[in-house]
């Protein structure tokens, strides 16, 4: 039987469901979600979950924003839950970046996200635990926290499901159809869906997806480990996520008796995504340790209890290609999330329905996201030392 779709979404993760999502809302009637494995396999399912509106670039701020109100009402706005616990997020630097970080907290408050700067005394002040010797500066906001990035995809899965699209789990993409018009299949490896808008929401497979239509993202995988401890129990107050500006590392609570550990280094060295290393070696056990002993001495008294390792989908700039492919009608890319794209999915499906239906984005600016700005040389970096911040 011939199969047809008004859109496919290719992936599953938090930005393919949320996607299928707000297509639905926007009322298209035959929307397809091809994910190779199951809801959130990828990435999402391994993703730590900080939920942050600290970044540089305004629009990335203002769609973390937005998504923050959309993770604090979930359970009413589509039903589900995310897991969000809204224990606030600092970011700290040292001396020499405090004009980076006012810049961008003046920028964080003239669109409205609650922030506020704080001395090395201030921080410490708020968790005796930390060692702020080395900290000129920190940005304080209260909304943020973290989230159960596999719970949330779900979420919007099943929303989805609700609103009548067709989720089609272990279904696997291997080829997308042009004609003369654009876009005109996606070929799965359960049959051929026959239609004229294809959504790219692949992750690290980004890459591959664009290429079978044609198109060049430059986006390649890499590796980024976790790292789980537990606290000792003269540390078991609750405590906000942390962002090493100094040494390059984040520290995220886990409920009450827990740290995860994560870097913000620039890791890029590609890997195969398909066959790479899923738990942390001995040695980067030591060093993960090894940092949050530096940030949080109490920690020489904690226990490692576990940890796995992601895929970040990385670009050049660490910032994702968000635009249809120019040339290839009814293709829409949003790929290269580089690390720091989970809590912006409530705005990534919206921003790609609004591309899709309307023919552009209305909401956000999505300039800095083009398709062409690797081949034009123009890099969409966001100010600070490590990519992931943005
Ligand atoms: C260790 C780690 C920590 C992170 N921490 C944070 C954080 O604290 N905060 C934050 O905001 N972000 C974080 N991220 C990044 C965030 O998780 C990702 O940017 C986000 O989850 C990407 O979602 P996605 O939907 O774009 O893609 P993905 O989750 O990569 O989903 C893509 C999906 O496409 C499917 N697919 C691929 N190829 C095919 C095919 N041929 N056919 C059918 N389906 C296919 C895959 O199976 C996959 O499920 C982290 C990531 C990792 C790995």
């Amino acid at each position: 039987m011939r199969e047809t779709a008004d859109v496919v979404v290719i992936g599953g993760g938090i930005n393919g469901t949320s996607t299928a999502y707000h297509l639905s809302l926007r009322g298209l009637r035959r929307v397809v979600l091809v994910e190779k494995d199951h809801i959130a396999s990828g990435p999402t399912g391994l993703s730590s979950g900080v939920v942050r509106q600290h970044y540089s670039h305004e629009v990335l701020a203002a769609m973390a924003r937005d998504s923050i109100k959309f993770w604090e009402t979930i359970g009413e706005s589509i039903g589900g839950d995310a897991g969000f616990v809204q224990c606030g997020v600092i970011f700290f630097a040292p001396a020499h970046s405090e004009d980076a970080i006012k810049q961008a907290v003046a920028m964080h408050n003239r669109i409205g996200i609650r922030e506020q700067l704080l001395t090395a005394q201030e921080l410490r002040a708020m968790e005796p635990m930390l060692h702020a010797d080395d900290i000129g500066f920190g940005a304080y906001e209260p909304d943020g926290g973290y989230a159960d990035p596999a719970l949330a995809a779900n979420s919007f899965a099943s929303a989805a499901l609700a609103k009548g699209v067709d989720i089609r789990r272990k279904t696997r993409v291997t080829g997308i159809n042009v004609d003369g018009q654009g876009v005109s299949g996606v070929v799965t490896d359960k049959g051929t869906i026959e239609t004229r808008h294809v959504v790219n929401v692949a992750g690290p497979w980004g890459g591959a997806i664009a290429a079978m239509a044609g198109a060049r993202i430059p986006v390649r995988a890499s590796r980024h480990p976790v790292v789980m401890l537990h606290r000792p129990p003269a540390w078991s107050h609750e405590t906000p996520v942390w962002a090493d500006l100094v040494n390059g590392w984040y520290f995220k609570p886990d409920g009450k008796t827990g740290m995860m550990v994560g870097s913000l280094h620039d890791i890029a060295d590609a890997v195969d995504a398909d066959a790479y290393a899923r738990v942390p070696t001995a040695d980067e056990i030591a060093a993960y340790s090894e940092a949050i002993v530096k940030r949080f001495p109490i920690m020489e008294e904690g226990t490692v209890h576990g940890g796995w390792a992601g895929l970040y989908d990385v670009t050049p700039d660490w910032q994702p290609v968000i635009d249809r492919v120019p040339g290839i009608d009814g293709f829409y890319c949003a790929v290269g999330f580089s690390g720091h794209g989970f809590k912006i999915g409530p705005s990534i499906g919206k921003a790609l329905s609004e591309i899709i239906v309307d023919g552009r984005c209305t909401t956000y600016d999505l300039g800095i996201f083009r398709y062409d700005r690797f081949g034009e040389h123009r890099s969409s970096r966001g100010a600070y030392e490590f990519g992931i911040v943005g």
